[in-house]
């Protein structure tokens, strides 16, 4: 079997990973001879090869070489119900039967925006769109329509997609700066704020007459990764009110996640529009902006004429897709009537206690945390003195948590755990399914002590407790 071109190591880590995924070395062979480093998405990235996944069930997957894992990268997180949930696959067949495109409208669109508009509180209308990265970008358009001015505020490490609007500032180029390829005209229209305190960005909202809207993600940047101090989104809501700004939630993760109704259900603060992805379509490709009628209306033919606005556009091929639509009022119809979400957080709880309770016995100065259905794991690339049982990632600012990632350290973690029938997300961290239970609690928990016991042997646990 042709095998990649093997970098000299001298980690035993990395030499177990080479050895247990010959078939996934063979494909990325190929692979890395047709995608710009082999992959096919930036987060797939990973050194020597990335794992090539044949097949997934439930919280579990296996890897073209038939090994086992627990799966915490969750479709990127659109599988709040793991993977095949039985009604999801069902939907999907049937409608792959009867038409995947029909190039009208049809009843299924109209049950799916029937569920989002029930279940989110600031959807009073909505629009559906094929990823996250469009909703970001439409969400932004009907904003300047809506209010006639041009800048958007943003906040440092906050990801809303990959358009040229959102780029600056949210995976990169964190101290300003215009990454390569976007228009510096585009990124000038951003204001990307910091988030240990709010009180600047309310005054940048009272001082200036520019701003259409303020757009984050409401469990901080990456998902949580980047905690919001407390009061942060009531004192934006309140500002953002005050000044006839528009307060946009970026919910692609958090949306029926945080609580059936997303983060805004969790907090209880209603924004003015929210997009969505990944679990709003059920695992299938979409996305959507939500919101308040009278800005959504910008979009209607109708109420623009009748306003004599002029009306915001929006097309795209695969818009509501039936395919989508079948599998995700399936999903959501389950979010809505069941436990999941809550079934997701308890889960979540215990298996974050379980990890941080191996990082105490190890003596590692690693930090577990997170919210809702998401862990984090701190790795401490600084070598920080942190002692795990207190970790307080509200006490570290951006720059530790996310901004000064250790792409190589967080590669080798993987690839420790990965050893262990256990696939992480490179944050490094995780989203878990209704469907993970205390079996797979156990089963990480005990990788986890492996791999770090594995880690530690190479001088890869840095700090002190
Ligand atoms: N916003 C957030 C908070 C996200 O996490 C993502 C995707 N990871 C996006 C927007 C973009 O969504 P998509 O990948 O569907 O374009």
């Amino acid at each position: 079997m042709a095998m990649p071109a093997e970098a000299p190591t001298n980690s035993t880590i990395v030499a177990d990973y080479r050895t247990r995924t010959p078939a996934s070395a063979a494909l990325f062979e190929q692979a890395r001879t047709l995608f710009p480093s082999g992959i096919t998405h930036d987060t797939r990235y990973l050194d020597p090869w990335p794992l090539y996944v044949e097949r997934g069930q439930g919280s579990r997957k296996w890897c073209a070489d038939g090994h086992e894992y627990v799966d915490y990268f969750g479709g990127h997180g659109a599988l709040l119900l793991g993977h095949g949930h039985p009604a999801v696959v069902e939907a999907v067949r049937r409608q792959v039967a009867t038409g995947t495109h029909l190039g009208a409208s049809h009843e299924l669109e109209v049950r799916w925006a029937e569920l989002v508009t029930r279940l989110v509180p600031c959807a009073e209308k909505v629009r559906f769109t094929s990823s996250g990265t469009e909703a970001s970008h439409m969400v932004l358009r009907l904003a300047r329509a809506f209010t006639g001015k041009l800048k958007i505020v943003r906040f440092i490490g906050h990801f809303h997609g990959w358009h040229d609007q959102v780029v600056a500032g949210s995976v990169s180029h964190y101290e300003g700066g215009v990454p390569v390829g976007v228009l510096p005209s585009i990124v000038d229209l951003s204001i990307v704020m910091p988030t240990d305190d709010v009180a600047p960005t309310v005054q940048l909202l009272e001082e200036r007459d520019d701003i259409a809207a303020v757009i984050l993600e409401p469990s901080g940047a990456s998902w949580g990764q980047v905690p919001l101090p407390p009061g942060f989104i009531q004192a934006l809501r309140e500002a953002t009110a005050r000044r006839g700004v528009l307060l946009i939630f970026d919910e692609v993760i958090t949306g029926f996640r945080w609580s059936p109704g997303g983060a805004q259900g969790a907090l209880g603060i209603t924004p003015d529009l929210c997009i969505l992805a990944k679990i709003v379509a059920g695992g299938l490709p979409g996305g959507a902006v939500a919101g308040r009628r009278d800005i959504m209306d910008l979009l209607d033919f109708a109420a623009t004429r009748a306003g004599k606005r002029e009306k915001v556009g929006h097309q795209g091929t695969y818009n509501a897709n039936p395919l989508s639509a079948a599998a995700a009022v399936a999903a959501l119809e389950i979010v809505a009537t069941s436990d999941a979400c809550a079934r997701a957080n308890a889960t979540t709880a215990r298996l974050r206690d379980a990890m941080q309770q191996v990082l105490v016995e190890e003596g590692a100065p690693w930090g577990v945390y997170g919210e809702a259905s998401s862990f984090h794991i701190f790795p401490n690339p600084g070598g920080l003195k942190i002692d795990p049982a207190t970790f307080d990632p509200r006490k570290h600012g951006f720059k530790v948590l996310k901004g000064n990632r250790d792409g190589a350290l967080i590669g080798k973690i993987r690839m420790a755990l990965m050893n262990e029938g256990v696939d992480i997300m490179p944050s490094p961290g995780g989203l878990v399914s209704s469907v993970h239970d205390g079996t797979d609690v156990d089963h990480t928990a005990e990788g986890l002590r492996r791999a770090v016991r594995a880690l530690k042997a190479e001088r890869e646990v840095r700090g002190a407790v």
